[in-house]
């Protein structure tokens, strides 16, 4: 008996995979599952984290449904690890509450620290909140630097505290010592198959969706959503340098290194979004964990909404529709800061953890 019925049914499929162990050559959850006889609670959610939902060992099994084995290797893994983030969150009350509202939770924390910047500008200058405001410091008007980075700097480190503690508890039941040595090559050789998102590929052939004609589409959104995550914290981190050390104020010219790191990586916020709400729409209802809807869809449109009100204002911050704009592109970086430890975005972290560990295993197995 495991803690939840889901950590059993992964425990049933995993029994009969490891006497089938015909998709072996799938991904990186068969060769794991067959370094073990047995699985524990902890091996059950590192399985879980290593698969990326591909769906080609359902498409391929000859034992899925209607056939009386019932097994759905995907789906079942999904539900586990959507039950894991919440297992191993801190603080755990808020993992439950975020899972079954988090599309809300996300836009109330959005629109509500916009709605705080808009009320702290009007009452200091309600006119600064419609007028025009070119040159640097014109973002500072509508809040000062220094309200701006205390403010969200605390949702940055609150967002980090929280990520640790959580993957820490991960780490240790997946059964990693905490402060246990890992061997670089097997952090790079992570980073190498994280990077190119190696096991969302279907053995090869691509990714499953709609149907079981298989194609890379998911990969690519996911690649665009991942890199243009990554262009914007640069952007951010580069124009942090530009203010402390440079001495140079926000915001920049559109040919500034912040501001094209930031509107490449905006690019990829709405494009690759946009592409996986569309694909979870379309994939087929077998493959799809439903029970996880509210934490996957209000990460996503979290990512869009920075993205697009990014983008706009570039395009827009030299007319009065500037601060607005910026209210709600605060507002939505905010709630993606302090709603992050909850949501779809450990997927990666934790998937990343059990890629360090598979890759552990297999070098001290070789
Ligand atoms: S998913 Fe089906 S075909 Fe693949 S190893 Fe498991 S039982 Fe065998
Ligand atoms: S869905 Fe894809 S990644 Fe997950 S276990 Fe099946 S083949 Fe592996």
């Amino acid at each position: 008996m495991h803690g939840t019925s889901i950590l059993d049914e992964a425990d049933r499929l995993m029994t009969v995979c490891n006497s089938c162990r015909y998709c072996e050559g799938l991904c990186a959850v068969f060769p794991a599952m067959e370094m073990r006889r047995a699985f524990s609670d902890g091996d059950l959610n590192y399985l879980a984290n290593l698969c990326h939902a591909c769906g080609a060992c359902y498409v391929d099994c000859q034992f899925s449904p209607p056939h009386e084995f019932n097994v759905n290797v995907p789906k079942t893994l999904a539900i586990a690890r959507a039950e894991s983030y919440a297992a191993y969150a801190w603080p755990r009350a808020l993992s439950g509450l975020f899972a079954r509202n988090g599309l809300i939770i996300s836009l109330v924390a959005a629109f509500s620290m916009a709605a705080f910047i808009l009320g702290f500008a009007a009452f200091n200058d309600p006119g600064v909140l419609f007028g025009t405001h070119s040159g640097p410091g014109a973002f500072y008007k509508l809040m000062p630097h220094n309200a701006m980075a205390a403010s969200f700097g605390m949702a940055f480190l609150y967002a980090i505290l929280a990520l640790v503690l959580s993957v820490r508890a991960f780490w240790r039941d997946i059964g990693e010592p905490i402060g246990g040595r890992v061997a670089a090559p097997s952090i790079f050789r992570a980073m190498r198959d994280a990077g190119e998102l190696r096991y969302l590929h279907g053995g090869g052939v691509g990714c499953y969706n709609e149907d079981d004609r298989p194609t890379d589409r998911r990969k690519l959104y996911h690649h665009l959503t991942f890199y243009g995550f990554l262009l914007c914290f640069a952007a951010t981190s580069v124009a942090t340098l530009y203010h402390y050390v440079l001495g140079r104020e926000a915001p920049y010219a559109w040919w500034d290194l912040p501001v094209v790191l930031g509107t490449l990586g905006g690019i990829g916020l709405v494009v690759g979004p946009m592409g996986l709400l569309l694909a979870r729409m379309r994939r087929d209802p077998a493959l799809r964990d439903e029970t996880s809807t509210g934490m996957d869809v209000g990460f996503v449109v979290m990512l869009l909404l920075t993205g697009m009100s990014g983008l706009l204002l570039l395009v827009l911050r030299a007319t009065p529709a500037m601060g607005p704009l910026l209210a709600l592109h605060l507002g939505a970086v905010f709630a993606l800061f302090i709603t992050m430890p909850y949501g779809k975005f450990v997927h990666g972290i934790y998937r990343f953890a059990a890629l360090v560990r598979y890759a552990q295993e297999r070098r001290l197995e070789s």
